[in-house]
């Protein structure tokens, strides 16, 4: 063991919203810095390039590559949990689709306790972080490090997508980022002239020029070290060695909702119980760390068209053609986002607010190969997401050691009302599929919505194709009650010199992606810490 580091502050993770902290707080030269990453800088083809997310997701060198326990609700099946394990965390390996999520989500935090983090407290730090470079788009900020643009190449069939939406009665909205409404848009993504956008290569890249700062990636933190009651440092594994760092002022924990709960517990703060099942010390009985876990559960439905689509493009003559054009152009399927068009909408119309979220893809899988390929010939899917789920799931350790990656439990149907919403958003689904805009493109279901279907059919099929939606949120709770495990200002309860910044502080999911809103925490505990700082 060696003691070769000291700094100032200390972050645990380079991702969405550690790098955030490692910039705004390395502004200050007095301060010294030290950022610590399990994972390292990836290959750079594969992080520009947006469509090769497919090579990122399931790839050991940049996803963590969880596998949660056995889901009986989904018949057994234990899902995937993807997270990036590199620079730039989730923002380098997601979907790059940007974001915000409504007003409302942001206002039910405050009305939960979570005072200050209402719309209005929260809006000047998705602009702070935003770099939009495109027209339109009025809410969103323009000169942030975090750089914004239209998808550079849409699909035509995206513009059918919104236009089907509409048909159905949905408005479309021109400036979705506002937090106003439902309604179905065309989205926005996280690149710069085709090239993906990441926190390691926006906010990073700016910390990286300061001698104030110092990045140490491979570093595996093991846990949090305390001296009266004060966090005083870190552990982490280097190489071969652990290596003990001091930290003179802060400690801020942004590993991710399944990580960051995971080293408090290893630190010796959780439930008690769990603790001391693994032979760890208490240094606090927080029961709430690792509970209140959430995701997005969704599940979709694809049709077949008679347009080429991205999957049915995938021969040999159109993937050269379409490399030539990336190559030359950055435009192009290698230059889209995943998901091109998306839409909030009420699954049942009685209610007064929108309950899920459409995402529109230019492409279909053929789930009937194990494991799914992409289909050969042309398809478009729709997949909807329960925004705001009622289920909640876990985070537990499987050992004491940093090498065993925590256990993931989560019963995603264990809510009746989760799933009754999916199966009126399905119905949904089928209803703009039925609009007149996309009456000349499709030609028939692809499996399993291929053929009519019982009730205890759908059930099946739901429950055997259900996927998570890669936005785990809530295991470090956000709140001013005294089972939260983080004050408003992302305080942990019960030490000092220490905060949880990431999405693992969300009390409660929001009805969208959440890789914005984990930039916006990263914001906003910037200011809590260096607000801090002129108070002492
Ligand atoms: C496949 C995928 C697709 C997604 N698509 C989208 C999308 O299109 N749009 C969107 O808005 N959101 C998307 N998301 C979600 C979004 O990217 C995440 O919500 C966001 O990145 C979370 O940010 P975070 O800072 O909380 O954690 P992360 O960005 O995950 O950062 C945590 C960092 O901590 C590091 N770390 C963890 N444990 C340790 C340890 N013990 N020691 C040292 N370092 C450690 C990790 O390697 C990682 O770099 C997607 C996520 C995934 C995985």
């Amino acid at each position: 063991m060696s003691n070769l580091f000291e700094a100032d502050i200390i972050i645990i993770g380079a991702g969405s919203a550690g790098a955030v902290l490692a910039e705004r707080l390395s502004q200050d030269p007095a301060v010294r810095v030290i950022l610590l990453e399990a994972g390292t800088q990836g290959s750079s083809w594969l992080n520009d390039t947006p469509a090769m997310t497919v090579r990122l997701i399931g790839n050991p060198a940049t996803d963590w590559n969880y596998v949660a326990e056995p889901d009986p609700t989904l018949n057994g099946r234990a899902l995937n949990w993807a997270a990036g394990k590199m620079l730039g965390g989730g923002s380098s390996i997601n979907g790059l689709v940007y974001i915000r999520g409504l007003r409302r989500d942001y206002d039910d935090w405050a009305k939960l306790g979570c005072t200050g983090w209402g719309w209005d407290g929260v809006e000047a730090y998705f602009q702070r972080a935003e770099g939009y470079a495109d027209d339109g788009h009025e809410s969103l900020g323009n000169t942030g490090p975090y750089p914004l643009s239209r998808i550079r190449s849409v699909h035509p069939l995206t513009h059918k997508f919104v236009e089907a939406c509409a048909q159905t009665g949905l408005e479309t909205l021109p400036d979705y980022n506002n937090g106003d409404r439902e309604g179905a848009f065309v989205n926005l993504t996280s690149q710069r002239n085709g090239r993906r956008a990441s926190t390691a290569n926006s906010y990073l890249a700016l910390a990286a020029k300061r001698s104030n700062f110092s990045m140490v990636s491979g570093a595996l933190v093991d846990k949090i070290l305390f001296e009266s009651g004060r966090a005083s440092g870190v552990r982490a594994r280097i190489g071969n060695e652990f290596v003990d760092i001091k930290a003179r002022r802060e400690v801020l924990l942004s590993a991710g909702t399944l990580q960051s709960p995971a080293i408090l517990m290893r630190s010796g703060m959780g439930p008690a119980a769990e603790l001391n099942r693994h032979g760890i010390a208490v240094q606090i009985d927080a029961p709430g760390v690792g509970r209140n876990l959430q995701e997005h559960l969704g599940m979709g439905i694809g049709k077949f068209v008679n347009v080429p689509t991205y999957n049915s493009e995938m021969d040999p003559f159109n993937g050269l053609r379409h490399l030539l054009n990336y190559t030359l152009f950055r435009r192009g399927p290698l230059a889209s986002a995943a998901v091109q068009g998306m839409a909030w909408l009420r699954s049942d119309d009685r209610l007064e607010q929108p309950d899920i979220h459409l995402n529109f893809f230019p492409f279909g899988i053929d789930y009937s190969c194990s494991p799914p390929v992409l289909h050969k010939k042309p398809v478009v899917s729709i997949g909807a997401c329960v925004s705001r789920p009622h289920g909640r799931g876990e985070i537990r350790l499987r050992s004491a050691s940093p090498d065993d990656k925590p256990l993931i439990n989560f019963h995603m149907y264990q809510d009746q009302r989760d799933f009754d919403t999916v199966v009126r958003s399905l119905k949904k689904i089928e209803r703009i599929f039925q609009a007149p805009a996309f009456a000349s493109s499709i030609t028939g279901g692809t499996p399993p919505f291929d053929t009519a279907h019982t009730d205890a059919q759908l059930e099946q099929i739901i429950r055997n194709y259900t996927a998570t939606g890669y936005h785990p949120v809530g295991t470090c709770r956000m709140g001013s009650d005294a089972r939260s495990v983080v004050d408003t200002e992302l305080r942990v309860r019960g030490v000092t010199g220490l905060r949880v910044i990431d999405a693992s502080i969300i009390p409660q999911l929001i009805s969208a992606n959440t890789n914005a809103a984990a930039i916006m925490i990263g914001e906003k505990g910037a200011d809590f810490v260096r607000r801090s700082w002129t108070n002492t």
